[in-house]
């Protein structure tokens, strides 16, 4: 380990003052190059005296030649010219500009490149005349780290500003702060989350009330079990503004299963959601417009090719009368003109026949269907339909229904149908009443009962009579065929559909359905 400038150790009783001078001076030469940082000392001009090994591996200077230069060959511009008059005003002020602080500069290896450093100065002790000692510590791979995280600290918060996602970590065990992302606080419109109103209590006062029950389960769900917290909800915030969430948790347990750590993203997808939501309700009038006009041209057509039997029948009776009244008429003309009529009467009766084949055209599929699945297939159907008139949805079933033998898009039409009617009854309802109820039961008569309730408007008198004829309707963009359609389709399957009052306000619609029988025993 020793290198040729370090003499053998001696004994040191066998020293004398001389060589015991000597031997300290090989002994700092030594501490010198054992050092890690790079070590220079220079006198009080600034020349370098000693240049230590690991000053060789920084600057790639051997130590004779900077021995004897002045040390500001070692430094860039500005430093280089500046370094004299900081000696100077030492010697006049004998304050000392950078001795023993510890700061940030940079420096010029042999090669010309610069590098950052860390430089502390000392004044070596009793020295006379005054000698520095400055310790260099090479900083490029510190910086570069540093660069780097920075860099990816900041792409990373890009990343989170354009995908609109803040993130978050609560250390329960209050080992570390907490830390919430600045996109989070924007998310949420604050300017900072404190320990006395913690995340989810913050959330929790402002989610919308309509999804306050979804955020309580998941979150109860998120402390007692291992599940992670994926909830979809709006919150109100201090403005009044309401805001789309993704809110996406998990907990980190220690060895016994305490909660550590809450981490978490929250994703504003309240543009998403607006969009899909504009894009539905396009949709809906869109089919809503091509249904109605479907049924126009149905119409139109159907005017139009009953008209003509019904012209050749109204143009063979004129001729039947003319004969009869003529004095000489034909048997034979008047027969051929009533044979005629009865031709066109088929024919009529034929077009009628074709329509209605038409409008039952589609092919219906017997199959088991599983009731406590329909409804909740239905919830998922109807859930945007739901929250764009902020109404909350209830499926409340018994647990095992058995299935019955059904066609299950029909099916779901109807129940579809019924809910669409108990959304709309409810638009001018207080939004914390809005709550449509599906239920379904088994009856002791070995049917099946589902029932859609709201709190709605309820039934206007004059339109319970006439509810299930095809047409009717209350609203101004209805259509009046939603309850005919409803009724025979379930009265195909072999059940019945019936409303009755809600209690206190609003309406109930029931329909039955009989159970697939049981399978047959070989
Ligand atoms: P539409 O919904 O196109 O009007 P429907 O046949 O489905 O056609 O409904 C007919 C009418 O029945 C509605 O216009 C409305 O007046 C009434 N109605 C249906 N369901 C309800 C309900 N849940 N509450 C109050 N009225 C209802």
């Amino acid at each position: 380990m020793y290198d040729d400038r370090q003499p053998a150790p001696g004994n040191p009783d066998d020293e004398t003052p001389a060589s015991r001078s000597t031997r300290a001076g090989l002994e700092f030469r030594s501490l010198l190059d054992a050092a890690v940082d790079a070590i220079i000392v220079i006198d009080q001009r600034g020349c370098v005296e000693q240049f230590s090994l690991s000053a060789e591996r920084v600057f790639g200077y051997k130590a004779e030649e900077v021995v004897g230069r002045n040390v500001s060959m070692l430094m860039p511009e500005p430093y280089r010219s500046e370094h004299d008059g900081y000696l100077e005003r030492y010697h006049e002020t004998g304050e000392a500009r950078i001795i023993g602080i510890g700061r940030e500069v940079r420096a010029q290896r042999k090669d010309g490149t610069i590098f950052p450093c860390e430089l502390a100065v000392g004044q070596v002790a009793e020295a006379r005349p005054p000698r520095f000692i400055g310790f260099i510590r090479d900083i490029t791979l510190r910086k570069l780290a540093d660069e780097r995280l920075r860099r990816s600290e900041s792409e990373l918060r890009l990343a989170q500003e354009l995908a609109n996602l803040g993130n978050y970590v609560i250390h329960l065990d209050h080992s570390e702060p907490d830390y919430y992302s600045p996109k989070l606080h924007r998310i949420l419109d604050v300017a900072a989350i404190d320990d006395a109103v913690p995340l989810t209590t913050l959330l929790r006062l402002w989610v919308h009330p309509s999804d306050r029950e979804r955020f309580d389960e998941a979150l109860e769900e998120l402390q007692s079990t291992q599940a992670a917290f994926d909830v979809e909800y709006r919150i109100v915030r201090a403005d009044g503004t309401t805001r789309h969430l993704h809110h996406i948790a998990q907990l980190t347990r220690d060895a016994e299963g305490r909660p550590v750590r809450h981490v978490g993203t929250v994703h504003d997808i309240t543009d998403r959601r607006q969009t899909e939501d504009d894009a539905r309700q396009l949709q809906e009038r869109l089919t809503h417009f091509s249904r109605l006009s479907t049924m126009g041209e149905m119409a139109a057509g159907l005017a139009h090719e009953i008209n003509q039997p019904l012209s050749a029948i109204t143009m063979y009776a004129q001729a039947c009368q003319r004969f009869m009244r003529s004095p000489n008429r034909e048997d034979a003309d008047v027969l051929e003109a009533l044979e005629q009529i009865s031709v066109q009467a088929l024919r009529a009766g034929e077009v009628i026949r074709r329509l209605r084949n038409f409008v039952k055209n589609r092919e219906v599929k017997r199959e088991p269907v599983d009731c406590n699945r329909l409804l909740e297939d239905l919830r998922t159907l109807a859930e945007t339909d739901a929250r764009l008139h902020n109404v909350r949805l209830r499926i409340d079933d018994e647990p095992d229904l058995p299935t019955v033998h059904a066609d299950p898009i029909q099916l779901q039409q109807v129940v579809l149908n019924l809910v669409r009617n108990a959304i709309d009854a409810m638009d001018d309802v207080p939004e914390t009443q809005r709550e449509v109820v599906l239920s379904a039961r088994l009856l002791p008569e070995g049917e099946i009962e589902v029932v859609v309730a709201d709190h709605g408007s309820g039934l206007v008198p004059e339109a319970t009579e006439h509810l299930f004829n095809p047409f009717f309707t209350t609203k101004s963009g209805g259509t009046g065929l939603g309850l005919a359609i409803s009724r025979s389709i379930v009265r195909a399957h072999g059940g019945r559909l019936w409303h009755t009052p809600n209690e206190r306000t609003g309406a109930r619609f029931h329909f039955t359905l009989p159970v697939s029988p049981a399978p047959r025993r070989e």
